[in-house]
């Protein structure tokens, strides 16, 4: 019989910040050292470092990275700057873009478990209180305060522990899974059935390209870079009803339908003993209406407010910018403010439509796959049921 121990006292903190992702860590050192912050994370706080997807930041992140007093930690970490991109996106022809051109700078392509890690440790330096290894989470809103109830495993295989934490500040910076609030009975809005397939192809020294290669095909895009270890990522996205997803989780048929594409026809790994992983990537937010009519306190950050589809390669640089933006309101809000989340809901209504102008756009941009379901589904039906709210990924 599994007995589990009574829940010791409750410990008070001014915020409690459930996901310690970017947006989850950025916001914990944000609001050190004023505020008492407990970090929880599903991932125990020593884990190894795994291979993530996401790894290409802007360079208008420089300045977000510069007020969390991380910018040249950051810099010592060894991250890649980010070379030119070449895309078939509009047409056959390839376009370059060099992101000397862009007034922010080149911006960077990350070692992404080691951004993260890098983050996490941030803000455990601040003085915020990370607990790892997080089984399993309940909220609630009681007597004015949330209250967190928290199961973690015990000690070499003991019983799990329970614990009561109270604040009257709780975030979901749990990225698109989201989970607070769900729990709270909200649902994820605009979200598509876009899924990627990746695969880190094995380092190559011969391999010393630096671009970004990316490429519009008939039922998805492609993207290929090199990131720091020397590995190259080789991504397809397309829609989880594509039967592509099931065959192409073969790394000879990925990379053979890649080499199809005169962008990515130079990309011979001298093996085919790579993993191809599948991962939801649709794009999607909470709607900022159903928060404000959630108890006082409750905000979102990250994905879990806004997650981008990653065509926009916007998802980190949003996580560390409505990082900032909410240690602003909840400052304000343990100040005694009263409209501070609202105000912070205003802006991330803008965020959203502006997003999803540029989003729009972008899909509308490539004439020539047009009439394909793929692009159909974010050009011409976009307004069919694909894009209505759906459960979170
Ligand atoms: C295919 C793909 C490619 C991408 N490419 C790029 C890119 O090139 N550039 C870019 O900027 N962005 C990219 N992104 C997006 C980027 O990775 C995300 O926007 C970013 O990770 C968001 O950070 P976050 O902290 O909000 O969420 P996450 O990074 O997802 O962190 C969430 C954290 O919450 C924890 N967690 C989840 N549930 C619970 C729970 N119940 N209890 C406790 N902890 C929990 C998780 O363990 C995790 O640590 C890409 C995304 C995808 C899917």
């Amino acid at each position: 019989m599994n007995v589990r121990p009574p829940p010791d006292a409750a410990q008070e903190w001014d915020a409690i910040v459930v996901g310690a992702g970017p947006a989850g860590a950025a916001l914990a050192r944000r609001l050190r050292p004023r505020h008492r912050v407990l970090l929880l994370d599903r991932a125990p706080a020593r884990a190894a470092a795994a291979p993530r997807i996401g790894e290409s930041l802007p360079g208008a992140a420089r300045v977000l990275l510069q007020r969390l007093g991380i910018h040249d930690g950051f810099l010592a970490q060894g991250h890649a700057q980010r070379g030119a991109a070449v895309s078939q996106w509009e047409q056959d022809t390839p376009a370059w873009f060099d992101g000397v051109r862009d007034p922010h700078g080149p911006g960077w392509h990350l070692d992404r478990a080691r951004f993260d890690a890098f983050l996490r440790e941030a803000a455990v330096a601040a003085g915020a209180v990370l607990a790892g290894d997080v089984r399993q989470s309940t909220v609630a809103h009681d007597g004015g305060r949330w209250r967190v109830d928290v199961e973690r495993p015990g000690p070499d295989g003991a019983a799990p522990s329970l614990h009561t934490h109270r604040a009257p500040i709780l975030v979901d910076a749990s990225g698109r899974s989201m989970s607070v609030a769900r729990q709270l009975g909200l649902a994820r809005h605009g979200q598509d059935r876009l899924v990627c397939l990746y695969a880190h192809l094995p380092a190559d020294a011969g391999d010393q390209d630096q671009l970004t290669r990316i490429c519009a095909d008939t039922n998805g895009w492609w993207y290929s870079v090199r990131v720091p270890s020397g590995q190259r990522v080789l991504a397809f996205h397309l829609d989880s009803d594509d039967p592509d997803l099931k065959t192409l989780r073969d790394p000879a048929r990925l990379l053979a339908r890649a080499q199809r594409h005169a962008l990515l026809a130079g990309i011979r790994p001298a093996t085919t003993d790579f993993a191809v992983h599948a991962q939801p990537a649709g794009g999607g937010g909470l709607d900022p209406s159903a928060i404000a009519a959630l108890p006082a306190g409750f905000f979102a950050v990250g994905d879990a407010m806004l997650a981008f589809d990653p065509v926009a390669s916007q998802g980190m640089f949003n996580a560390l910018a409505t990082a900032e933006s909410a240690a602003r309101a909840i400052a304000a809000t343990l100040g005694g403010s009263a409209d501070a989340r609202a105000r912070y809901l205003d802006e991330m209504r803008a965020v959203q439509a502006r997003y999803r102008r540029h989003l729009d756009a972008t899909y509308a941009a490539v004439q020539h796959h047009a009439h394909e379901p793929f692009w159909r589904r974010r050009g011409a039906d976009a307004a069919a049921p694909v894009l209505s709210p759906s459960t979170p990924a």
